[in-house]
């Protein structure tokens, strides 16, 4: 027969939101292993001691984690979500019909804490991941990737003074607001003004965001962007560190920031940070230097100008007597030290032939320089690359930057697409930084919680006599003698 589903609805039912939350559900498992009650202490002091009450710390610090988790990139959507999910309200501790937090109560509580707030979850989360024996520690991978910030060039103002002070103010009041312009706008925006100066950094800011930097990279539209510096632990590939910097800022004068705080996050673990892996953009002195300081040893490319030898151009190097002879027995001794053009605190040994030398050389006209005489520049850190390519090119070496890509980059890859990071959704290098620090926490708590020890799980449900197997094939294939004992006594 035939059957027809009527529908009455029921004017009273029994319910209970954690009756409907299966027990392998990800946010009712998130909800057991984390604990957030620390953030009522430490976020305490940015309340007064009356007035109206504010949004629970824990649920603040939950939806935040639901919008990375989640891929949603609107605080407006991330409520509008969590509302319709009830493993979502269960995690968040809140009932079927039970109103949520107003969204702009993020924004504002995301502003009102401080970074540090932040930075907390996240060694936090991470100290869960090291108590668990997830993370080696050891070594670590660092690369960098640019996100674009929530700003368009196309209102880049010139850096000038203003006279007028509320000009400036209706200037920022104009721009709060402001659509990230499509790629679509990006291209045709150059076109519509062509008469003006193209704007760089140092005669153009955003007034809507003034810490976002115009940059770009092979591959990437020039845009206003922050960058994200991660470390990436090389063994499970969790991140074990995070920071927003401005985009402009070049890897190698981030690294030595980087280093302590890498070093603090991982203070808990047994194993100490020994090695670092980067690419070359992070290589200078200075972070040679700060790595021998820290005490890590490091994997990192020289700059593909560095020049080790100079002999393919025709001049031998004496160390003893510093140095170099060219092919027609020509000395150009060190004569003094200069500063980058670029950058004062960068120094160069130079080397000079005499003009008298030279006169008469027939290699005079493709050696020398228009006055006369060879001049041969190198890096006061010459040593230091020195050092570092010897590391680099060992066989160890070779093995350190295969898996420094294998490594960091999918990570970032993941970070970026599967935990709302396409974009910064909000103003300023210290909120651009609280976003990634979340990021990297719903990150990581993806992959503490689909962590499962495979090798007990499939000993725990194999039946008694199917143990006995398997430690039999074990036995015959690896032929242990542990194994032995332990046969007999099923
Ligand atoms: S130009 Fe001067 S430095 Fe160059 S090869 Fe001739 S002698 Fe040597």
């Amino acid at each position: 027969m035939q059957g027809k589903k009527t529908h009455q609805e029921s004017l009273f039912i029994q319910f209970q939101l954690s009756n409907y939350v299966p027990a392998d559900n990800f946010y009712r498992r998130l909800k057991n292993l984390l604990d957030l009650d620390f953030l009522y202490q430490t976020t305490l002091k940015y309340y007064g001691k009356e007035g109206q009450k504010s949004i629970d710390p824990v649920v603040f610090m939950k939806l935040m984690l639901v919008g990375y988790l989640e891929n949603i990139n609107s605080d407006r959507r991330i409520m509008t979500s969590s509302g319709m999910r009830m493993d979502i309200l269960y995690f968040l501790g809140y009932d079927l019909g039970e109103e949520l937090p107003w969204h702009s109560t993020l924004s504002r509580t995301r502003k009102l804490y401080g970074e540090e707030t932040f930075l907390n979850l996240f060694k936090q989360v991470l100290k869960l991941c090291i108590e668990k024996g997830l993370i080696c520690g050891k070594r670590q991978a660092v690369d960098s990737a640019l996100i674009p910030a929530n700003a368009s060039k196309h209102s880049m103002v010139e850096r000038i003074v203003m006279e007028d002070a509320s000009v400036f103010s209706q200037e920022l009041n104009e721009n709060i607001e402001e659509e990230p312009p499509t790629p679509e706008e990006d291209n045709k925006g150059g076109q519509n003004k062509k008469d003006k100066a193209a704007p760089t950094n140092q005669t153009h800011y955003s007034p809507s965001d003034p810490d976002a930097r115009l940059t770009t990279k092979p591959g990437k539209p020039m845009r206003l962007y922050y960058r994200a510096q991660m470390s990436v632990d090389t063994a499970s590939h969790f991140i074990t560190y995070i920071q927003a910097f401005k985009g402009n800022e070049a890897d190698n004068t981030s690294l030595p920031v980087m280093l302590p705080q890498i070093t603090d996050n991982m203070a808990g673990h047994i194993n100490p940070v020994k090695e670092i892996l980067a690419d070359t953009g992070y290589s200078s002195g200075k972070a040679i230097r700060s790595l021998i300081a820290n005490d890590i040893e490091g994997y990192i490319p020289n700059p593909g100008n560095y020049k080790s030898s100079r002999e393919d151009e025709g001049f031998t190097y004496d160390t003893e007597n510093d140095r170099y002879t060219c092919l027609m027995g020509v000395q150009l001794p060190f004569r003094r030290i200069e500063s980058a053009y670029d950058e004062p605190t960068v120094l160069k040994k130079i080397y000079e032939s005499n003009i008298s030398d030279c006169k008469n050389c027939p290699f005079k006209e493709i050696c020398a320089n228009k006055k006369g005489f060879k001049k041969l520049v190198d890096s006061m850190d010459k040593p230091l690359y020195e050092y570092m390519k010897q590391r680099v090119e060992s066989p160890k070496g070779k093995q350190m930057k295969a898996l420094r890509s294998s490594t960091v980059e999918p990570v970032f890859g993941s970070l970026i697409n599967y935990t709302s990071l396409k974009r910064i959704n909000t103003k300023g290098l210290k909120q651009a930084n609280k976003c990634m620090l979340v990021a990297a926490v719903a990150y990581n708590l993806k992959k503490l919680l689909a962590y499962k020890p495979k090798t007990l799980k499939a000993v725990a449900i194999l039946p008694i006599n199917d143990l006995k197997g398997l430690l039999i094939r074990l036995f015959l294939r690896s032929n242990q003698q542990y194994l032995i004992n332990l046969i007999p006594s099923f």
